[in-house]
């Protein structure tokens, strides 16, 4: 295997949402996208105490893309105008497909808002291609034991979606979108094949990297070059990585807030249908 090499480093800039800390490695200054990825929140690190008001994020409207959430510590309350509704702890995922569009609301359990305790959630958005941006909306919430676990030699994989050395994810995408969350203790290295063309989302969430010779701290979006058939990656200390890989959809992006469309047109239609109330509403409780 020919590893693939560094292009550049993208540190996540601080994006503080009232008490919620913040970080967006993209889109950044430099990166508009790494097609198909198209954004990424880290929240957190961070203990909320008790009596507090938890995360902000009551119903909005998404289409013409996916939103993949992870729960790193914490709990997240998911919601939304197609029915779902369930409450997922840490080691879990939430998968939403907004497609045609929908309405959801991402909140804090009620025991944590009681409680408190730590929060730490990332949120990957994936586009989808002009062929599934009308696809009818669908939401998967996984626990921490419904995802199965790789381990070798100190790396510890948990497979979210796509073929990982033989273990299917439990999540089926509509693209063609390879997910993973690794853990390395200090000392360990993996190498994982990618084939040429496809797009590599790799961020650093905790600890150190070493990725083909080039250090990566925590907090940074590793942008990689198109040169190899492998990502080779080499922890310095405990270290928690986002890491996917998908083919680019080379397609126009044109967003507007929580729209994600191909053209201005599609963008107009997508604020007239959520004002007209074709994407739902959110029942609450
Ligand atoms: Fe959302």
């Amino acid at each position: 295997m020919n590893p693939r090499s560094v292009r550049r480093l993208h540190p996540a800039l601080r994006d503080d949402i009232g008490d919620l800390t913040t970080r967006r490695p993209l889109p950044g200054p430099d990166l508009e996208q790494l097609d198909p990825f198209l954004f990424l929140n880290h929240h957190g690190p961070q203990t909320y105490p008790p009596g507090n008001r938890g995360l902000p994020f009551g119903p909005h409207p998404h289409r013409g893309f996916e939103t993949v959430t992870f729960i790193l510590e914490g709990g997240l309350a998911h919601r939304d105008s197609g029915g779902h509704d369930s409450v997922i702890g840490a080691g879990g995922v939430q998968w939403m497909t907004a497609g045609s569009g929908l309405v959801h609301a991402e909140l804090s359990p009620a025991s944590f808002l009681r409680a408190g305790g730590r929060l730490e959630i990332l949120q990957l958005w994936v586009n989808l291609p002009a062929r599934l941006k009308m696809t009818p909306p669908r939401y998967v919430g996984l626990q921490q034991d419904e995802i199965p676990r790789l381990h070798a030699g100190g790396v510890t994989a948990a497979v979210i979606a796509g073929g990982w050395s033989g273990q299917q994810g439990p999540i089926a995408p509509p693209t063609d979108v390879q997910m993973a969350v690794l853990t390395f203790t200090p000392g360990s290295q993996a190498a994982f094949p990618v084939a040429p063309g496809r797009t590599v989302f790799l961020y650093v969430v905790r600890g150190a990297l070493s990725v083909g010779g080039s250090a990566a701290p925590a907090f940074t979006l590793v942008e990689l070059h198109d040169d190899g058939d492998a990502v080779a990656l080499r922890a310095e200390r405990d270290a928690v990585v986002l890491f996917g890989h998908a083919p680019p959809l080379h397609e126009p992006v044109v967003a507007h807030g929580p729209f994600v469309m191909n053209t201005r047109e599609e963008i107009v239609q997508a604020v007239r249908d959520y004002q007209a109330g074709k994407f739902g509403t959110v029942p609450m409780p």
